[in-house]
């Protein structure tokens, strides 16, 4: 699935392509793609794209396109339309002649056409890399929940953006074992995981994302963090700084990658 990287390296590509087009209609290929309140994008002008969390956001003059990716949602903009693709969900047709396709093989992504983007975005929370999220603010957000940190960090109701490949690798970065309780945790700990995250998605932006499967950049490009990872996607395989087998776990059903000797279990 995207996570912040991928989308913020999608938007960077899409954002020149596409500002100032001018939207002639919007086509559905499956029927729960485009989730439309009603709201007319007819001869509406995109003026800027943005991004909150894993959700992009093309702003029109009144009102905003949103889409999520979820799994496998991609978008490229072509010249003339694709219309043999197998996976076409939906396509927004610009008066330029251009047309931004949207792929989606496992149909879980979504376009909402909405003059109130918090309709949308109201179980997410402050994105990882808001330049309001500092430290201080980040501490206070993990000390007044309860629970697990990588569920906690799962959550985009707490911070908007982290997905599993980059939870996974900033605890083992900020040497925290992903089960650990947030009474667990020093307040140095959280202190160091803030800057691990913000430090490995910047890495991981200039790195064009991570290519696990599915995702491309809105160019067609593959992305190149996937050479940089130290746990995700290595279970079994050694700990790129203590040789230890890297273990896999479940939380939250999803597969969850750490250092048992790096990463220890907290002491209760
Ligand atoms: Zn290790």
């Amino acid at each position: 699935m995207p996570e912040l990287p991928e989308v913020e390296v999608i938007i960077r590509e899409l954002a020149p392509q596409v500002t100032g087009e001018v939207i002639t209609k919007i086509k559905p290929y499956w029927h729960k793609t485009v989730v439309d309140s009603g709201f007319s994008t007819h001869k509406k002008q995109i003026e800027n794209v943005t991004r909150h969390g894993k959700y992009i956001l093309f702003q029109l003059n009144g009102g905003v396109i949103i889409v999520h990716l979820r799994m496998t949602g991609q978008l490229i903009l072509k010249r003339s339309l694709d219309s043999d693709a197998k996976h076409l969900r939906a396509c927004i047709y610009f008066d330029s002649g251009n047309i931004l396709h949207f792929y989606d093989s496992r149909k879980f992504g979504r376009i909402y056409l909405t003059d109130n983007p918090q309709e949308v975005l109201v179980n997410t929370g402050i994105d990882a890399l808001d330049k309001d999220l500092n430290s201080g603010a980040f501490i206070n957000i993990i000390q007044k929940k309860k629970g697990q940190i990588k569920s906690l960090l799962l959550n985009q109701k707490n911070i908007a953006g982290l997905g599993n490949i980059y939870i996974d690798e900033s605890l083992f970065a900020a040497r925290i074992h992903p089960l650990t309780r947030v009474y667990q945790l020093k307040y140095e700990q959280i202190e160091k995981l803030y800057k691990e995250i913000q430090r490995i998605l910047r890495i991981a932006i200039k790195g064009m994302g991570t290519t696990i499967s599915d995702y491309k950049t809105a160019g067609g490009g593959f992305g190149g963090f996937q050479n940089q990872l130290h746990v995700y996607g290595r279970a079994d395989k050694p700990c790129t700084h203590c040789g230890t087998s890297i273990a896999k776990i479940r939380v939250n059903n999803r597969g969850t990658h750490f250092c048992p000797n790096c990463q220890p279990v907290p002491k209760t």
